[in-house]
C-alpha cells in the first residue's frame, strides 16, 4: 500500500468504507458523478481542449494494486493540455483505467445513468502554480483529469501495445519499461467535453481535480477488455490469494449543487 491505510474494491475495504480513513469521501465535491446530459449548462466561453502530446515520453507500465498505470516524464512542458476551462497548461503525469467484469459496468462516470465497460483517466498537474505533483494534488485547482469512456465495438489497434504488455505487470507492485507510447492515440476524434469541479476517485480522494469528461467514447473489442480482466491481479506475487483485477471503480457521488458545464450544445 502506498498510504498508511489499506483500501481496495472488496466488500470490506471498498468505496463504501473509504470514509473511515478518508473522511473527505463524504465531502461536497467528490467524484465520479452521474452526468445528466440535459442538465449540463452549455458555456460558449469554454474554449476547445488543446492536447499537445507530440513530444510525449512514456516511461513505465505498472500495477499499483488498484489499476494499471502508464507514467510519463513530467519535468518540463513538452506534454501538456491547455484550453478548455483552464487558465494554465497542465502536464501529463500518468494514465490508468477503471473497468468491470462485463460490458454493462466498469466506468466511474455515468451519463444519464449509463455505465460504460471501462474509463481511461489521463492525470495532469499544474506546474505553473505548484512545484510538485504532490503539492498540486493538495490544491483545489492543482489537477486536471481527462476521462475517456471505452465502449465495446471495433478493436482499437493502438491499445494492443498496452494489452500485449499487461502480462509483465500481472501482480501488484510490479513495473515494466514502457517507452514511446503516445496516449494521443487513445483520444476520440471529437474532444467535446463536460467539465465540473471534483476529486480523485481513489483515496486520498483529494478535492483537487478539474474534471473534463469527453462525450465521445473510443471503441475497443471485447477481447481487448478481457485482457484487462483476465491478466491483471489485485494481489502481489507473494500473496496466496489470486483475485482478478476487476470492478475497480467508485460509484457516482452526490452532486451537491455543483454545475456541470458542457463545451457543446446537446
Ligand atoms: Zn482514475
Amino acid at each position: 500500500m502506498t498510504g498508511q491505510h489499506c483500501w481496495g474494491y472488496g466488500e470490506e475495504d471498498g468505496p463504501s468504507e473509504w470514509y473511515r480513513y478518508f473522511p473527505i469521501a463524504q465531502g461536497n465535491r467528490q467524484s465520479p458523478i452521474n452526468i445528466v446530459a440535459n442538465q449540463a449548462v452549455f458555456n460558449a466561453s469554454l474554449k476547445p481542449l488543446v492536447v499537445s502530446y507530440d513530444q510525449c515520453t512514456s516511461i513505465s507500465l505498472s500495477n499499483n494494486g488498484h489499476s494499471v498505470m502508464v507514467e510519463f516524464e513530467d519535468n518540463d512542458d513538452k506534454t501538456v493540455i491547455t484550453g478548455g476551462p483552464l487558465n494554465d497548461s497542465y502536464r501529463l503525469k500518468q494514465f490508468h483505467f477503471h473497468w468491470g467484469t462485463q460490458r454493462h459496468e466498469g466506468s466511474e462516470h455515468t451519463v444519464d445513468g449509463k455505465s460504460y465497460p471501462c474509463e481511461l483517466h489521463l492525470v495532469h498537474w499544474n506546474a505553473k502554480s505548484y512545484a510538485t505533483f504532490a503539492e498540486a494534488a493538495a490544491a483545489s485547482d492543482g489537477l486536471v483529469v481527462i476521462g475517456v469512456f471505452l465502449e465495446i465495438g471495433e478493436e482499437h489497434p493502438d491499445l494492443n501495445r498496452l494489452t500485449d504488455a499487461l502480462y509483465m505487470v500481472r501482480f501488484k507492485g510490479t513495473k515494466a519499461q514502457f517507452h514511446n507510447f503516445n496516449p494521443k492515440c487513445l483520444l476520440p476524434e471529437n474532444l467535446d467535453y463536460w467539465t465540473y469541479p471534483g476529486s480523485l476517485t481513489t483515496p486520498p480522494l483529494n478535492e483537487s481535480v478539474i474534471w473534463m469528461v469527453l462525450k465521445q467514447p473510443i471503441s475497443v473489442s471485447e477481447k481487448q477488455m478481457e485482457r484487462f480482466r483476465k491478466t491483471l491481479l489485485f494481489n502481489g506475487e507473494e500473496e496466496e490469494e489470486r483475485i482478478h483485477m476487476v470492478n475497480n471503480f467508485r460509484p457516482p457521488q452526490p452532486l451537491n449543487g455543483r454545475k456541470v458545464q458542457a463545451s457543446f450544445k446537446c
